[in-house]
């Protein structure tokens, strides 16, 4: 599958092979392509946005992930090249999305390179995209290298209005220093974290702690890998700002808005336990609700499928997420 080809800066070691004559063949083939991934504020619940992720269609392998590819190219001198064609096709994309935002993924080398923060005003201008709907999403290994470009980039670019997001929080080293050196608008908490929420009572700690930090130096905080809705439920009551995961969707070519729980005030909004109400799904339903659930699907899939399976609301109607989640609180 993926043909080995030179390190363009000529180096030896593991890291000369790297597919960059095959990956440039595919991004002019248009093989490269974004997926967008919703993101959701949790009170009120709305959509706020996405954030794109790079997939390589490969015409014999199948659609890679970027883990099977970005290692390779991470240190090559097309990675540049790569990011500054995610950047323009992700703002290209949100241009047409209304008030959403969208984040891109910014790799170690490039958050301090010479050049990011031309190419990037440089697709906000071309698109139209307002500055203050693009969020880089830069991770602490990607601060590591070069510390000081990194903040002499990212301070341009929020003096832009551009909002910069700190991913895997909590994952790398020195994550303090980072937080007082950047220009941070919000940190999103790495999903190792999210998983274990409800299960794990250390996770439980760590998340709420790191909300309460986030919170104390005046960022929004974001959850990713929020697949259940109990994390959800934990997430909100611990004031958590927002939550992206399978849960609202997996990414997909077309940003898909996922149905949320209708708008109440107060801890209502989100889907909880302790909500009391008309049972919304019979026993049957529920039955069906806890082994989808179990497989990860998120409450739109649910709804999906109890449609197609001809099963109704206790009520007699069609599902929507809405009525899935209400369901899941009652369970
Ligand atoms: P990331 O930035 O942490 O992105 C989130 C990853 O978690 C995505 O994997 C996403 O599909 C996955 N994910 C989202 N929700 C859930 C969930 O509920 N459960 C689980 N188990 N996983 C979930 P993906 O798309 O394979 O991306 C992997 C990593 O590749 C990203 O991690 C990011 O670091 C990197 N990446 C993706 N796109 C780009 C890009 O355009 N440029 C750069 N430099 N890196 C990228
Ligand atoms: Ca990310
Ligand atoms: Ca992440």
């Amino acid at each position: 599958m993926i043909m080995a080809a030179r390190d363009e800066r000529g180096a030896s070691g593991p890291r000369a092979v790297v597919p960059t004559d095959e990956f440039r063949g595919a991004m002019d083939r248009g093989d490269v392509v974004l997926h967008y991934q919703p993101q959701v504020e949790l009170r009120p619940m709305a959509v706020t946005g996405a954030e794109a992720l790079i997939r390589w269609q490969h015409p014999t392998s199948g659609m890679l992930p970027p883990d099977e590819f970005l290692p390779a190219l991470a240190h090559s001198l097309l990675m540049p090249t790569v990011t500054d064609w995610v950047v323009l096709t992700a703002a290209r994309a949100a241009a047409d999305w209304g008030e959403l935002s969208v984040a891109v993924n910014i790799s170690a080398a490039d958050a301090s390179r010479h050049g990011l923060v031309e190419a990037v005003r440089s697709a906000l201008e071309t698109t139209g995209l307002p500055a203050h709907r693009l969020i880089l999403e830069v991770t602490e290994h990607a601060l590591v290298g070069d510390l000081d470009g990194a903040t002499r980039n990212l301070g341009r670019l929020a003096d832009d209005g551009v909002r910069v997001s700190l991913d895997d929080f909590g994952t790398g080293y020195s994550s303090l220093l980072y937080l007082r050196e950047l220009p941070i608008n919000e940190i999103k908490i790495d999903r190792v974290f999210t998983m274990g929420i409800g299960t794990n009572r250390d996770d439980d700690a760590i998340v709420a702690g790191l909300v309460k930090l986030g919170h104390a130096i005046g960022v929004r905080v974001v959850a990713e890998g929020v697949e259940t809705v109990e994390q959800l439920s934990v997430l909100a009551s611990l004031d958590c700002d927002a939550a992206q995961g399978f849960l609202f969707g997996r990414a997909a070519e077309r940003l898909v808005l996922p149905s949320l729980p209708a708008p109440t005030s107060g801890a209502g909004a989100i889907p909880h336990r302790r909500r009391r109400g008309e049972a919304v799904a019979t026993e049957g339903a529920a039955t069906v609700i806890r082994q989808l659930l179990a497989e990860g699907a998120s409450l739109h899939t649910i709804a999906a499928r109890l449609n197609q399976d001809g099963v109704r609301t206790a009520q007699g109607s069609r599902w929507v997420g809405a009525t899935v989640g209400r369901a899941l609180s009652q369970l």
